[in-house]
């Protein structure tokens, strides 16, 4: 490592210290400036002002002191990032909004590639398509679109990141008329290791369009997505509530509502408790609620006719369907997942909802260490995500209608403990009615054997797109897709 001189800013001098612990190879102070000159966006250091709250995340479980973050405002400063960190041999983690509860988008030493201000958003309402750009989150794209009376596919909540969970997936409010978030997705610009720009579509770089859709952020960092929007409008969405005591009957009640139901319909079930500013009637005061809706997307009047059963069976204490705008709907859950608490989540898709499986839900919901924690059925089958062949994307595991997201949450880190003890021992108890199919995008933990059945037979094939297009394993802080190629890094 170079001797540092006298007129070295501090922060510089924390970067240098902390690079020359990793033992990363050496980087000179007059790198360091011309690439921070090179950025159109901010590059921040420890020590800067804005250091601790650019580092945070989602989930406050991950603590991480990144060495260096980049917050790009556009494509240039993405290139620019990953060209320094790779001719300097720097560990990246790339981030959109920062959603994901592993917490790959954050790393220890390394540089992050901060994408959070990368937000335009472009509507073509003659094609019913739009460009969004990867700091976008669902609610901003969707508040977009509503203005055109048009909505995209995405996640349930709004406060996600189009980028993290397109890559991944996208199961969301439409997913029974118009399938993933990536199936909508007509091409991307990308990144690659290299720090070129490549464009993936079904005609351009295949190969490169299907790895993307599914595999997350293994191949390049995505700087345009190009997707397919619909006609929506106003919606018929909300939730019929009921004590959780009465949630036997009603689960077996709902696994037959939504199969039965049309695809303008995706619907859910979820297990939580009402905070003190929620407003909810007294009965529901006295322990778990068990909430079942959904959004109904299409003729407003029949949705009224295919919802009424829902909110009619066993006289719920609570109704709050209403007609709203997608947008709306949208952001209605988000109050459930407030950003900064400690988050451990288990998630897979179900063999099917069986009478014991409802059982082991109710049971263990109700010893739950914290009121925060929330339990997520959702029905994102018998519709278009099952139609769509299992071999065009790295997603796969289409067939499997019912998936369940236990995303247990606390706020105080001495509860940490107790809190994850919980939920794996919840998670052994449901073993007996998983699938063999997991989806990437919900997991907090990380590792192959998760990735292996995540991809399932694809593995083989992602590692070869992996040998082509990032064969040094850059990209790695994510659900990582190992390459075979000889140089590969796959230390985090
Ligand atoms: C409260 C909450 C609600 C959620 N709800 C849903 C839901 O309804 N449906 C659903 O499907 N998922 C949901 N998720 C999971 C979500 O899909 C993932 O957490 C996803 O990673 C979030 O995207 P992000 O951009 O915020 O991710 P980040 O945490 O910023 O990034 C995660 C990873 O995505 C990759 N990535 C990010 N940006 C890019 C890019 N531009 N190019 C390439 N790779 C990139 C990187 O590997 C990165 O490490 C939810 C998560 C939370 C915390």
């Amino acid at each position: 490592m170079k001797a540092h001189c006298d007129c070295v800013h501090a922060p510089v001098m924390a970067i240098f210290d902390s690079l020359q612990k990793e033992e990363v190879p050496m980087i000179t102070e007059s790198a360091l400036s011309t690439f921070r000159s090179s950025l159109r966006g901010q590059l921040i250091l420890p020590g800067q002002p804005g250091y601790d709250e650019a580092r945070k995340i989602h989930n406050a479980m991950i603590d991480r002191r990144p060495t260096l973050i980049a917050r790009c405002a556009g494509v240039a400063d993405v290139i620019a990032a990953v060209k320094f960190a790779r001719s300097h041999d720097v560990l990246v983690s790339v981030r959109g909004a920062g959603h994901n509860v592993a917490g790959t988008s954050l790393c220890d030493g390394g540089m992050v590639i901060d994408l959070g201000g990368m937000k335009g958003i472009r509507v073509h309402p003659g094609t019913h398509t739009a460009r969004v750009e990867p700091g976008v989150t669902w609610a901003e794209f969707n508040h977009e679109l509503q203005a055109f009376g048009l909505a995209a596919t995405g996640g349930y909540v709004g406060t996600t990141g189009v980028a993290g969970l397109t890559v991944g997936g996208g199961l969301g409010w439409m997913v029974r008329k118009h399938g993933l978030a990536l199936d909508n997705l007509l091409s991307a610009d990308v990144i690659t290791a290299d720090g070129e720009l490549l464009t993936a579509s079904s005609t351009e770089n295949a190969d490169l369009f299907w790895g993307i859709r599914g595999a997350g952020g293994n191949f390049g960092i995505v700087t345009s997505f190009e997707f397919q929007v619909y006609p929506a409008g106003t919606v018929l969405a909300g939730l019929v509530l009921h004590p959780a005591s009465k949630g036997r009957e009603l689960l077996r009640y709902w696994r037959k509502f939504g199969p039965a139901a049309p695809e303008e319909m995706t619907d859910g079930a979820l297990l939580f408790t009402a905070a003190p500013e929620v407003t909810v009637p007294e009965t529901l005061r006295q322990g778990a609620i068990l909430g079942l809706g959904g959004v109904y997307v299409g003729d407003l009047d029949t949705g009224e006719k295919i919802v009424r059963p829902l909110r009619e069976f066993d006289a719920p204490a609570a109704d709050i369907f209403q007609r709203m705008p997608y947008s709306a709907a949208q952001t209605m859950a988000d109050f459930l997942w407030p950003r900064g608490t400690y988050n451990y989540w288990k998630s897979n898709f179900l063999k099917s909802l069986s009478d014991a499986a409802i059982d082991t839900i109710l049971e263990y919901y109700s010893k739950a260490p914290s009121t925060l924690t929330v339990v997520v059925l959702e029905h994102n089958g018998h519709g278009a995500m099952e139609r769509v062949p299992e071999d065009v994307t790295a997603f796969g595991h289409r067939n499997w209608p019912f998936n369940i997201v236990v995303t247990t949450m606390w706020t105080d880190a001495a509860d940490s403990d107790a809190n994850i003890r919980w939920t794996r021992e919840f998670w052994d108890a449901m073993r007996p009615f998983l699938a063999d199919a997991l989806y990437v995008n919900y997991l907090s933990d990380t590792g192959e054997d998760l990735v292996r059945a995540a991809y399932g037979r694809k593995y083989e094939r992602l590692v070869a797109l992996k040998n082509k297009y990032d064969p040094t394993n850059f990209f790695r802080m994510n659900q990582n897709i190992r390459p075979t190629a000889a140089a590969a890094s796959t230390v985090p």
